[in-house]
Protein backbone atom coordinates (compact mmCIF):
# COMPACT_ATOMS: atom_id res chain seq x y z
CA UNK A 1 0.00 0.00 0.00
CA UNK A 2 3.45 2.01 -0.20
CA UNK A 3 2.14 3.04 -3.51
CA UNK A 4 -1.34 4.45 -2.37
CA UNK A 5 0.44 6.15 0.25
CA UNK A 6 2.54 8.52 -2.12
CA UNK A 7 -0.21 9.36 -4.55
CA UNK A 8 -1.97 10.46 -1.97
CA UNK A 9 -0.54 14.32 -1.75
CA UNK A 10 -1.57 14.89 -4.87
CA UNK A 11 -5.15 13.48 -5.09
CA UNK A 12 -5.90 16.18 -2.33
CA UNK A 13 -4.84 18.98 -4.12
CA UNK A 14 -7.37 21.13 -4.28
CA UNK A 15 -9.35 22.01 -7.36
CA UNK A 16 -8.36 25.29 -8.52
CA UNK A 17 -11.33 27.40 -10.50
CA UNK A 18 -10.09 28.31 -13.94
CA UNK A 19 -8.46 31.70 -13.88
CA UNK A 20 -11.40 32.81 -10.87
CA UNK A 21 -12.86 36.07 -13.38
CA UNK A 22 -15.03 37.59 -10.79
CA UNK A 23 -18.11 36.68 -10.80
CA UNK A 24 -20.39 39.59 -11.68
CA UNK A 25 -24.43 40.27 -11.31
CA UNK A 26 -25.32 43.03 -14.02
CA UNK A 27 -27.29 46.05 -13.66
CA UNK A 28 -30.86 45.16 -15.30
CA UNK A 29 -31.06 42.00 -13.17
CA UNK A 30 -30.33 43.70 -10.16
CA UNK A 31 -33.74 45.75 -11.41
CA UNK A 32 -35.26 42.46 -12.34
CA UNK A 33 -35.10 41.16 -8.63
CA UNK A 34 -36.05 44.03 -7.05
CA UNK A 35 -39.30 44.02 -8.67
CA UNK A 36 -39.80 40.11 -8.36
CA UNK A 37 -38.95 40.92 -4.58
CA UNK A 38 -42.12 43.58 -4.73
CA UNK A 39 -44.37 41.06 -6.57
CA UNK A 40 -43.55 38.04 -4.01
CA UNK A 41 -44.36 39.63 -1.04
CA UNK A 42 -47.76 40.74 -2.66
CA UNK A 43 -48.45 36.86 -3.60
CA UNK A 44 -50.14 34.14 -2.05
CA UNK A 45 -49.13 31.44 -3.77
CA UNK A 46 -46.36 29.89 -1.73
CA UNK A 47 -48.93 29.54 0.77
CA UNK A 48 -51.72 27.79 -1.56
CA UNK A 49 -49.20 25.13 -2.06
CA UNK A 50 -48.77 24.94 1.53
CA UNK A 51 -52.41 24.75 2.30
CA UNK A 52 -52.87 22.42 -0.97
CA UNK A 53 -50.07 19.99 0.40
CA UNK A 54 -51.09 19.57 3.86
CA UNK A 55 -55.00 19.33 2.91
CA UNK A 56 -54.62 16.97 -0.31
CA UNK A 57 -52.26 14.89 0.72
CA UNK A 58 -51.89 15.53 4.80
CA UNK A 59 -49.00 13.43 6.66
CA UNK A 60 -46.56 11.49 4.28
CA UNK A 61 -44.28 9.34 5.83
CA UNK A 62 -41.72 7.96 3.40
CA UNK A 63 -42.52 4.69 2.26
CA UNK A 64 -46.73 5.19 3.07
CA UNK A 65 -49.62 5.46 0.89
CA UNK A 66 -49.45 9.08 1.29
CA UNK A 67 -45.88 9.20 -0.25
CA UNK A 68 -47.07 8.06 -3.88
CA UNK A 69 -49.81 10.59 -3.64
CA UNK A 70 -47.33 13.48 -2.20
CA UNK A 71 -44.83 12.73 -5.30
CA UNK A 72 -48.30 12.87 -7.94
CA UNK A 73 -49.75 16.13 -6.36
CA UNK A 74 -45.84 17.73 -6.75
CA UNK A 75 -46.10 16.41 -10.38
CA UNK A 76 -49.51 17.96 -10.72
CA UNK A 77 -48.54 21.03 -9.50
CA UNK A 78 -45.35 22.16 -10.96
CA UNK A 79 -47.22 21.64 -13.95
CA UNK A 80 -49.69 23.58 -12.95
CA UNK A 81 -47.29 26.42 -11.75
CA UNK A 82 -46.11 26.44 -15.07
CA UNK A 83 -42.68 25.12 -15.02
CA UNK A 84 -41.15 23.85 -18.58
CA UNK A 85 -39.79 20.43 -17.75
CA UNK A 86 -41.00 17.89 -14.53
CA UNK A 87 -39.71 14.80 -14.23
CA UNK A 88 -39.00 12.18 -11.37
CA UNK A 89 -35.93 10.20 -10.26
CA UNK A 90 -36.34 6.73 -8.28
CA UNK A 91 -35.32 7.16 -4.39
CA UNK A 92 -35.09 3.59 -3.35
CA UNK A 93 -35.12 2.56 0.71
CA UNK A 94 -36.83 0.39 3.20
CA UNK A 95 -40.47 1.17 4.88
CA UNK A 96 -40.86 1.25 8.82
CA UNK A 97 -44.43 1.85 9.76
CA UNK A 98 -45.95 2.88 13.22
CA UNK A 99 -49.22 1.31 14.14
CA UNK A 100 -49.96 2.01 18.34
CA UNK A 101 -47.67 3.13 20.80
CA UNK A 102 -48.75 3.67 24.72
CA UNK A 103 -46.70 3.91 28.02
CA UNK A 104 -47.94 4.28 31.33
CA UNK A 105 -47.16 4.49 34.83
CA UNK A 106 -47.43 1.23 36.79
CA UNK A 107 -48.23 1.00 40.69
CA UNK A 108 -49.41 3.12 43.36
CA UNK A 109 -48.99 6.06 41.20
CA UNK A 110 -50.66 4.31 38.00
CA UNK A 111 -51.54 6.76 35.42
CA UNK A 112 -50.84 6.86 31.42
CA UNK A 113 -47.91 8.95 29.89
CA UNK A 114 -47.83 10.65 26.31
CA UNK A 115 -45.08 9.04 24.32
CA UNK A 116 -44.36 8.51 20.47
CA UNK A 117 -42.21 5.92 19.02
CA UNK A 118 -38.49 6.81 17.48
CA UNK A 119 -38.58 6.24 13.82
CA UNK A 120 -36.91 2.94 13.12
CA UNK A 121 -37.76 1.32 16.73
CA UNK A 122 -38.79 -1.93 16.78
CA UNK A 123 -41.88 -3.03 18.47
CA UNK A 124 -42.77 -4.21 21.90
CA UNK A 125 -43.57 -4.30 25.06
CA UNK A 126 -41.68 -3.82 28.24
CA UNK A 127 -41.85 -3.34 31.88
CA UNK A 128 -39.35 -2.01 34.19
CA UNK A 129 -38.29 0.09 36.48
CA UNK A 130 -36.74 3.41 34.70
CA UNK A 131 -33.48 4.89 35.15
CA UNK A 132 -33.25 8.71 34.80
CA UNK A 133 -29.44 10.09 33.22
CA UNK A 134 -30.02 14.37 32.71
CA UNK A 135 -27.23 14.13 29.25
CA UNK A 136 -26.30 11.72 26.95
CA UNK A 137 -22.95 12.20 29.04
CA UNK A 138 -24.35 10.64 31.66
CA UNK A 139 -25.87 7.66 30.25
CA UNK A 140 -21.69 7.29 28.45
CA UNK A 141 -20.84 7.41 32.04
CA UNK A 142 -23.23 4.57 33.52
CA UNK A 143 -21.04 1.27 34.10
CA UNK A 144 -21.50 -1.45 31.92
CA UNK A 145 -24.61 -3.55 32.57
CA UNK A 146 -25.87 -1.31 34.91
CA UNK A 147 -29.04 -1.05 32.97
CA UNK A 148 -29.74 -4.97 33.06
CA UNK A 149 -33.88 -5.22 33.04
CA UNK A 150 -34.44 -1.68 33.13
CA UNK A 151 -35.77 1.22 30.60
CA UNK A 152 -32.80 4.21 30.50
CA UNK A 153 -34.69 7.57 30.77
CA UNK A 154 -32.72 10.47 29.25
CA UNK A 155 -33.76 13.42 30.25
CA UNK A 156 -31.75 16.02 28.62
CA UNK A 157 -33.77 19.71 28.43
CA UNK A 158 -33.25 21.12 24.57
CA UNK A 159 -32.18 24.94 24.55
CA UNK A 160 -34.79 27.31 22.71
CA UNK A 161 -32.67 29.14 19.73
CA UNK A 162 -32.82 31.31 16.60
CA UNK A 163 -30.45 29.29 14.61
CA UNK A 164 -31.60 25.88 15.65
CA UNK A 165 -28.43 25.15 17.72
CA UNK A 166 -30.14 23.73 20.47
CA UNK A 167 -30.98 20.81 18.46
CA UNK A 168 -27.41 19.90 17.28
CA UNK A 169 -26.55 19.83 20.60
CA UNK A 170 -29.41 17.45 21.54
CA UNK A 171 -29.20 15.40 18.44
CA UNK A 172 -27.08 12.61 19.62
CA UNK A 173 -29.93 11.87 22.48
CA UNK A 174 -31.95 10.43 19.78
CA UNK A 175 -29.78 9.04 17.04
CA UNK A 176 -27.03 7.52 19.31
CA UNK A 177 -29.03 7.42 23.15
CA UNK A 178 -30.83 3.69 22.09
CA UNK A 179 -27.42 1.95 21.04
CA UNK A 180 -25.71 3.37 24.22
CA UNK A 181 -28.76 2.18 26.41
CA UNK A 182 -28.54 -1.22 24.79
CA UNK A 183 -24.68 -1.65 26.13
CA UNK A 184 -25.60 -1.14 29.44
CA UNK A 185 -28.27 -3.40 29.74
CA UNK A 186 -31.65 -1.45 29.02
CA UNK A 187 -34.73 -3.55 27.78
CA UNK A 188 -36.05 -0.10 26.71
CA UNK A 189 -35.40 3.49 25.57
CA UNK A 190 -37.59 6.82 26.84
CA UNK A 191 -36.39 10.58 26.16
CA UNK A 192 -37.74 13.90 26.92
CA UNK A 193 -38.70 14.81 23.28
CA UNK A 194 -35.97 16.83 21.20
CA UNK A 195 -38.27 19.79 21.08
CA UNK A 196 -39.45 23.05 23.02
CA UNK A 197 -43.34 22.84 22.79
CA UNK A 198 -45.09 23.14 26.41
CA UNK A 199 -47.81 20.79 25.25
CA UNK A 200 -48.64 17.11 25.84
CA UNK A 201 -47.22 16.02 22.61
CA UNK A 202 -44.25 14.41 21.70
CA UNK A 203 -41.96 14.65 19.03
CA UNK A 204 -40.52 11.44 16.90
CA UNK A 205 -37.38 11.60 14.70
CA UNK A 206 -35.40 8.90 13.21
CA UNK A 207 -32.86 6.48 15.31
CA UNK A 208 -30.13 4.04 14.44
CA UNK A 209 -29.08 0.72 16.19
CA UNK A 210 -25.35 0.13 16.03
CA UNK A 211 -24.32 -2.80 13.62
CA UNK A 212 -24.38 -6.09 16.14
CA UNK A 213 -26.91 -4.74 19.03
CA UNK A 214 -30.25 -6.23 19.24
CA UNK A 215 -32.91 -2.62 19.14
CA UNK A 216 -35.13 -2.07 22.04
CA UNK A 217 -38.34 -0.33 22.21
CA UNK A 218 -37.69 3.28 21.97
CA UNK A 219 -39.47 6.67 22.35
CA UNK A 220 -40.21 10.09 23.43
CA UNK A 221 -42.11 11.19 26.13
CA UNK A 222 -43.55 14.72 25.82
CA UNK A 223 -42.04 17.50 27.98
CA UNK A 224 -44.51 17.66 30.35
CA UNK A 225 -44.48 13.42 30.68
CA UNK A 226 -40.54 13.53 31.02
CA UNK A 227 -41.24 16.10 33.74
CA UNK A 228 -43.82 14.18 35.87
CA UNK A 229 -41.59 11.12 35.20
CA UNK A 230 -39.05 13.41 36.95
CA UNK A 231 -41.10 14.36 39.86
CA UNK A 232 -42.15 11.10 40.90
CA UNK A 233 -38.69 9.50 41.16
CA UNK A 234 -38.39 11.70 43.08
CA UNK A 235 -40.52 10.32 45.44
CA UNK A 236 -39.14 6.65 44.67
CA UNK A 237 -39.03 3.95 42.17
CA UNK A 238 -41.04 4.58 39.30
CA UNK A 239 -42.06 1.00 37.04
CA UNK A 240 -43.13 1.86 33.97
CA UNK A 241 -44.67 -0.33 30.84
CA UNK A 242 -44.01 0.96 27.31
CA UNK A 243 -45.90 -0.81 24.26
CA UNK A 244 -45.12 0.05 20.92
CA UNK A 245 -46.19 -1.84 17.59
CA UNK A 246 -44.20 -0.85 14.89
CA UNK A 247 -40.82 -1.65 13.05
CA UNK A 248 -39.50 -1.89 9.94
CA UNK A 249 -42.07 -4.02 7.52
CA UNK A 250 -38.73 -5.94 5.29
CA UNK A 251 -39.96 -4.07 2.48
CA UNK A 252 -38.34 -2.14 0.05
CA UNK A 253 -40.05 0.91 -1.08
CA UNK A 254 -39.43 3.12 -4.33
CA UNK A 255 -40.62 7.05 -3.79
CA UNK A 256 -38.85 9.66 -6.26
CA UNK A 257 -37.65 13.02 -5.77
CA UNK A 258 -39.96 15.45 -7.70
CA UNK A 259 -38.26 18.06 -10.05
CA UNK A 260 -39.69 21.02 -11.73
CA UNK A 261 -37.63 23.35 -13.75
CA UNK A 262 -37.90 27.00 -15.64
CA UNK A 263 -35.32 26.35 -18.72
CA UNK A 264 -32.04 28.88 -18.82
CA UNK A 265 -32.52 30.87 -22.38
CA UNK A 266 -29.06 31.27 -22.75
CA UNK A 267 -27.34 28.16 -20.53
CA UNK A 268 -29.59 25.46 -19.52
CA UNK A 269 -27.89 23.10 -18.70
CA UNK A 270 -26.14 25.33 -15.79
CA UNK A 271 -28.81 24.54 -12.75
CA UNK A 272 -29.53 26.82 -9.78
CA UNK A 273 -31.29 24.76 -7.52
CA UNK A 274 -33.72 25.58 -4.52
CA UNK A 275 -35.55 22.23 -3.02
CA UNK A 276 -37.09 21.19 0.44
CA UNK A 277 -38.35 17.99 1.21
CA UNK A 278 -41.91 16.03 0.34
CA UNK A 279 -41.50 13.33 3.10
CA UNK A 280 -43.15 14.38 6.58
CA UNK A 281 -43.52 12.66 9.97
CA UNK A 282 -47.04 10.62 10.61
CA UNK A 283 -47.92 12.85 13.52
CA UNK A 284 -49.14 16.52 11.92
CA UNK A 285 -49.40 17.15 8.31
CA UNK A 286 -45.92 18.27 7.80
CA UNK A 287 -46.54 21.60 7.52
CA UNK A 288 -43.66 23.51 8.58
CA UNK A 289 -41.67 20.47 8.03
CA UNK A 290 -41.46 20.88 5.40
CA UNK A 291 -44.55 21.54 2.98
CA UNK A 292 -43.24 25.08 4.03
CA UNK A 293 -40.12 24.54 2.23
CA UNK A 294 -42.11 23.02 -0.94
CA UNK A 295 -44.66 26.12 -0.98
CA UNK A 296 -41.77 28.14 -1.08
CA UNK A 297 -39.26 26.91 -3.66
CA UNK A 298 -42.19 26.30 -5.78
CA UNK A 299 -43.78 29.70 -5.81
CA UNK A 300 -40.34 30.81 -6.13
CA UNK A 301 -39.80 29.07 -9.49
CA UNK A 302 -43.10 29.87 -10.92
CA UNK A 303 -42.56 33.96 -9.96
CA UNK A 304 -39.31 33.76 -12.17
CA UNK A 305 -41.09 31.72 -14.80
CA UNK A 306 -44.02 34.61 -15.05
CA UNK A 307 -41.49 37.11 -16.04
CA UNK A 308 -41.07 38.81 -19.21
CA UNK A 309 -38.26 36.25 -20.45
CA UNK A 310 -36.56 33.25 -19.04
CA UNK A 311 -33.55 33.76 -16.95
CA UNK A 312 -29.89 33.05 -18.33
CA UNK A 313 -29.25 29.91 -16.78
CA UNK A 314 -32.12 27.33 -15.56
CA UNK A 315 -33.88 27.29 -12.37
CA UNK A 316 -34.32 23.48 -10.96
CA UNK A 317 -36.79 22.99 -8.17
CA UNK A 318 -36.05 19.79 -6.15
CA UNK A 319 -38.79 18.46 -4.00
CA UNK A 320 -36.87 15.42 -2.36
CA UNK A 321 -37.87 12.37 -1.51
CA UNK A 322 -37.35 10.65 2.54
CA UNK A 323 -35.03 13.50 3.93
CA UNK A 324 -36.62 12.13 7.21
CA UNK A 325 -34.84 8.97 7.29
CA UNK A 326 -31.43 9.97 6.37
CA UNK A 327 -31.48 12.46 3.32
CA UNK A 328 -31.99 9.65 0.89
CA UNK A 329 -33.52 12.00 -1.33
CA UNK A 330 -30.96 14.27 -1.38
CA UNK A 331 -28.08 11.38 -1.57
CA UNK A 332 -29.33 10.10 -4.44
CA UNK A 333 -29.51 13.16 -5.92
CA UNK A 334 -25.61 14.04 -5.38
CA UNK A 335 -25.07 10.49 -6.38
CA UNK A 336 -26.94 10.45 -10.00
CA UNK A 337 -25.61 14.37 -10.53
CA UNK A 338 -22.57 14.12 -9.37
CA UNK A 339 -20.40 14.18 -12.67
CA UNK A 340 -22.20 17.32 -13.51
CA UNK A 341 -21.61 18.93 -10.12
CA UNK A 342 -19.96 21.71 -12.14
CA UNK A 343 -23.47 23.00 -14.04
CA UNK A 344 -25.18 23.00 -10.59
CA UNK A 345 -23.90 26.64 -10.25
CA UNK A 346 -25.18 27.07 -6.43
CA UNK A 347 -27.81 25.39 -4.70
CA UNK A 348 -30.30 25.88 -1.14
CA UNK A 349 -32.29 23.85 0.62
CA UNK A 350 -35.64 25.49 2.87
CA UNK A 351 -36.16 23.08 5.70
CA UNK A 352 -36.36 25.50 8.85
CA UNK A 353 -39.82 26.20 9.38
CA UNK A 354 -42.23 29.28 8.32
CA UNK A 355 -40.39 31.82 10.01
CA UNK A 356 -38.39 35.06 8.65
CA UNK A 357 -35.21 34.97 7.09
CA UNK A 358 -33.07 37.23 8.56
CA UNK A 359 -29.04 35.88 7.71
CA UNK A 360 -27.29 35.28 4.34
CA UNK A 361 -24.29 33.60 3.00
CA UNK A 362 -23.07 31.36 0.66
CA UNK A 363 -19.60 28.68 0.39
CA UNK A 364 -18.65 31.33 -2.80
CA UNK A 365 -14.81 32.18 -3.01
CA UNK A 366 -13.47 35.42 -3.02
CA UNK A 367 -13.77 35.24 -6.66
CA UNK A 368 -17.67 35.69 -6.43
CA UNK A 369 -17.73 38.82 -4.21
CA UNK A 370 -18.82 41.20 -5.98
CA UNK A 371 -21.57 39.03 -6.80
CA UNK A 372 -22.47 37.36 -3.35
CA UNK A 373 -22.44 41.49 -2.46
CA UNK A 374 -25.51 42.58 -5.15
CA UNK A 375 -27.28 39.08 -3.77
CA UNK A 376 -26.85 41.15 -0.14
CA UNK A 377 -28.08 43.89 -1.47
CA UNK A 378 -31.08 42.98 -3.21
CA UNK A 379 -32.05 40.71 0.29
CA UNK A 380 -31.37 44.04 2.46
CA UNK A 381 -35.06 45.39 2.19
CA UNK A 382 -36.27 41.87 3.60
CA UNK A 383 -34.94 42.38 6.38
CA UNK A 384 -32.02 39.94 5.93
CA UNK A 385 -28.51 40.39 6.48
CA UNK A 386 -25.26 39.46 5.10
CA UNK A 387 -23.51 37.24 7.70
CA UNK A 388 -20.47 35.77 6.29
CA UNK A 389 -18.91 32.38 7.21
CA UNK A 390 -22.69 31.32 9.15
CA UNK A 391 -25.02 29.06 8.27
CA UNK A 392 -24.72 25.64 5.52
CA UNK A 393 -26.11 23.66 3.08
CA UNK A 394 -29.46 22.25 4.20
CA UNK A 395 -29.63 18.88 4.49
CA UNK A 396 -30.88 17.77 1.31
CA UNK A 397 -27.85 19.90 -0.20
CA UNK A 398 -25.05 18.17 1.77
CA UNK A 399 -24.49 15.92 -0.07
CA UNK A 400 -24.23 17.83 -3.18
CA UNK A 401 -21.86 20.13 -1.50
CA UNK A 402 -19.51 17.14 -0.36
CA UNK A 403 -19.04 16.57 -4.17
CA UNK A 404 -18.20 20.08 -4.85
CA UNK A 405 -21.36 21.96 -5.02
CA UNK A 406 -21.75 25.60 -4.14
CA UNK A 407 -24.36 26.51 -1.44
CA UNK A 408 -26.17 29.79 -0.27
CA UNK A 409 -27.98 29.80 3.16
CA UNK A 410 -31.32 31.57 3.78
CA UNK A 411 -31.20 31.14 7.31
CA UNK A 412 -34.76 31.55 8.80
CA UNK A 413 -35.76 32.60 12.49
CA UNK A 414 -36.14 28.99 14.24
CA UNK A 415 -36.88 30.32 17.56
CA UNK A 416 -40.73 28.69 17.38
CA UNK A 417 -39.60 25.68 15.20
CA UNK A 418 -39.17 23.24 17.78
CA UNK A 419 -42.38 23.37 19.49
CA UNK A 420 -43.63 22.07 15.80
CA UNK A 421 -41.20 19.66 14.90
CA UNK A 422 -42.01 16.06 14.63
CA UNK A 423 -44.71 16.26 16.64
CA UNK A 424 -48.91 16.81 16.00
CA UNK A 425 -48.60 19.95 16.16
CA UNK A 426 -46.94 20.58 13.14
CA UNK A 427 -50.28 21.98 11.33
CA UNK A 428 -51.29 24.67 8.41
CA UNK A 429 -52.91 26.82 11.23
CA UNK A 430 -48.83 27.78 12.40
CA UNK A 431 -48.11 29.33 9.67
CA UNK A 432 -47.77 33.29 9.02
CA UNK A 433 -48.79 33.80 5.56
CA UNK A 434 -46.55 37.38 5.91
CA UNK A 435 -43.28 35.63 7.28
CA UNK A 436 -43.82 32.69 3.95
CA UNK A 437 -43.94 35.51 1.37
CA UNK A 438 -40.97 37.33 3.11
CA UNK A 439 -39.52 33.77 2.11
CA UNK A 440 -41.02 33.60 -1.62
CA UNK A 441 -38.93 36.24 -2.12
CA UNK A 442 -35.67 36.00 -1.00
CA UNK A 443 -35.59 32.50 -2.54
CA UNK A 444 -36.70 34.52 -5.80
CA UNK A 445 -34.33 37.09 -5.42
CA UNK A 446 -31.49 34.37 -4.72
CA UNK A 447 -32.20 32.03 -7.43
CA UNK A 448 -32.98 34.85 -9.90
CA UNK A 449 -29.64 36.52 -9.30
CA UNK A 450 -27.65 33.39 -9.69
CA UNK A 451 -29.39 32.39 -12.77
CA UNK A 452 -28.26 35.71 -13.81
CA UNK A 453 -24.86 36.21 -13.19
CA UNK A 454 -22.28 35.82 -14.74
CA UNK A 455 -19.80 33.56 -13.74
CA UNK A 456 -19.53 30.47 -11.29
CA UNK A 457 -19.80 30.40 -7.29
CA UNK A 458 -16.97 27.51 -6.73
CA UNK A 459 -19.03 24.45 -7.60
CA UNK A 460 -16.53 22.12 -9.04
CA UNK A 461 -15.50 18.27 -8.64
CA UNK A 462 -14.07 17.55 -5.01
CA UNK A 463 -11.44 15.02 -5.30
CA UNK A 464 -11.63 13.00 -2.53
CA UNK A 465 -8.68 10.29 -2.00
CA UNK A 466 -9.71 7.03 -1.57
CA UNK A 467 -7.66 4.88 1.23
ZN1 LIG B 1 -37.33 18.81 7.48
Amino acid sequence: MRLAKLLLPACLLPVLAAAAEPTQVPDAALATAEALRERALADDTGWKIVESLTTEVGPRLAGSEADARAVAWAQAKFRELGFDRVWIEPVRFPTWERRSEHAAVLGENAQPVVVTALGGSPGGTVEAQIVRFESMEALQAAPAGSLAGRIAFVDFDMQRTRDGSGYGKAGAVRSRGPSEAIRKGAIGYLMRSIGTSPHRVANTGITRFDEGLTPIPSAALSLPDADQLARLLARGPVRVRLALDCGWTGAEYTSHNVIGEITGREAPEQVVVIGAHLDSWDLGTGAIDDASGVGITMAAGRLIGQLPQRPRRSIRVIAFANEEQGLLGGREYARRHADDVTNHVIAAESDFGAGRIYGFSTSAPAHADAATRRFAQALTPLGIEHMPGKGGPGPDITPLAAVGGAWAWLGQDGSTYFDLHHNADDTLDKIDPQALAQNVAAYAVFAYLAAEAQGDFGSAPKQVATP
